[in-house]
């Protein structure tokens, strides 16, 4: 068995530390101090780096890592990082063997244009595609490309733990709730992370089924939040892809 644990970096990242006995791998380390405090705390040695996309917040410890442990990069294939050092793409599989466990890697272009997640032993990291109750901006990607991911990872099994790339929570589930006023999993969801974020803990991981059922850029296909991105463009979005991008649009305003 593999644990999952939040180390937190900047303001709201989550570098999250997979660890299984004495060894540990990464996923988006965007700073190399909590992870060389861990490692260092909890006498464990790193084995592997994950990147799910480019950006600095998620890549910007790498190099600082590597030159302390000689361990594999693995990160999008198509995107500018110089410290990967083993280039992945949608079917590729890692494994992770001083872990015991291998992720499937998935395209989800959108944030940015080539951002992966990985997928395995029922756990997703998806860096800053699916947040708790909302998605990343669309940086480099077309709403069509955002739409397309997101639907790959709502197809994954409800049980599955969703691990993002940041502690947005509150926001999302804030602006969902204009969305879908009526949604009672989503208040009943506003008032249990309400009160994680009290205690000063992480709302993640979430699950695939969780989102289903609360985060409205999942559920574009549903009479309550189309009709919510109609009164937003004040005419008929038409498809599910134009109500995600009123959604979508609705929020960076908002
Ligand atoms: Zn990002
Ligand atoms: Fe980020």
């Amino acid at each position: 068995m593999i644990d999952v644990i939040p180390l937190q970096a900047f303001n709201d990242n989550y570098i999250w530390a997979l660890r299984a006995g004495r060894h540990a791998a990464v996923v988006d380390p965007g700073d190399a101090a909590p992870v060389l405090d861990y490692l260092a705390r909890e006498d464990v040695a790193l084995a592997a780096i994950l990147a799910t996309h480019h950006h600095p917040d998620h890549v910007g410890g790498i190099g600082e890592l590597r030159q302390a442990f000689d361990v594999p990069v693995y990160g999008p294939r198509a995107e500018p990082i110089p410290t990967v050092t083993h280039p992945v793409s949608g079917g590729d599989r890692v494994a992770l063997a001083p872990l015991g466990v291998a992720f499937d890697v998935l395209d989800i272009p959108g944030h940015t244009r080539a951002h992966v997640a990985y997928y395995g032993a029922k756990l997703l990291f998806c860096g800053d595609t699916l947040f708790a109750c909302g998605c990343g901006r669309l940086f480099e990607g077309t709403p069509e490309q955002m739409h397309a991911s997101l639907a790959k990872l709502a197809a994954l099994p409800d049980d599955t733990l969703v691990y993002c790339g940041h502690e947005y929570t509150l926001a999302n589930i804030a602006f969902a709730r204009q969305v879908e006023p009526d949604n009672a999993a989503l208040a009943a969801r506003a008032r249990a992370d309400a009160a994680l974020r009290e205690k000063g803990l992480p709302t993640l991981p979430s699950t695939i089924g969780r989102e289903k059922a609360t985060n409205p850029f999942l559920r574009a296909a549903e009479p309550a939040v189309a009709a919510a991105a109609d009164r937003y463009l004040g005419r008929r979005a038409g498809s599910p892809v134009a109500v995600f991008a009123a959604l979508r649009e609705w929020k960076n305003r908002a």
